[in-house]
């Protein structure tokens, strides 16, 4: 599993590794990632770096709307999607390479709890573009957007609709809470 790291997140310790690509460090020798991306551990040299998360050449517009699967939520803070498919004319077209979304905390609807009831890694959601430009920045503030499809955290079944924002495992039984889109849902 790739680690991701956003602006601002410690990847390690001054003691430990030298900076290498995209890694700074701060006043208290906390090593700290300067881009979005994957860390790089080289354990041999002891240098650890940040490796950009690609955007490759698809353009994405302003207000499209797509689906992607949540990858990483770096310290339950920003939401990384890889964006899969862009809706055009009530299709969804498939990206043909990857591109990725960030939806900040500003974007996600306030809650009252952790952002787990908002969405969770692996469920797949529908955002809306409001950037120019990768790395596009993604919305989820509205009630057509919202996770569409989700597993279970505990066995890996598809999670079906409940009402309001609430998912359930047919398979086990339990019951989560996510922000569930309300102009679909896929199971
Ligand atoms: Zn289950």
């Amino acid at each position: 599993m790739s680690e991701v790291v956003a602006p601002g997140d410690v990847v390690g310790k001054e003691e430990e590794y030298l900076p290498g690509e995209n890694v700074y460090v701060d006043d208290y020798g906390n090593l700290r990632a300067q881009v979005l991306g994957v860390v790089i551990r080289d354990n041999k040299e002891h240098v650890i770096s940040v490796k950009p998360l690609k955007n490759s050449g698809v353009l994405l517009k302003l207000n499209d709307v797509v689906y992607g699967k949540v990858v990483a939520i770096p310290n339950d803070k920003v939401v990384v999607v890889k964006i899969l498919s862009v809706e055009n004319n009530g299709n969804r077209v498939p990206l043909k390479s990857n591109t990725t979304g960030l939806i900040p905390p500003s974007q996600l609807p306030n809650s009252r709890g952790s952002i787990s009831d908002i969405v969770g890694i692996g469920d797949i959601i529908k955002a809306r573009v409001i950037s120019r430009g990768p790395p596009y920045t993604l919305t989820l503030k509205d009630a057509q957007l919202g996770v569409v499809y989700a597993i279970c955290p505990r066995c890996g079944h598809a999670l079906t609709w409940k009402g309001g924002e609430l998912l359930r495992c047919p398979n086990c039984g339990i019951v989560v809470r996510r922000k569930v889109s309300l102009s679909e849902y896929w199971v």
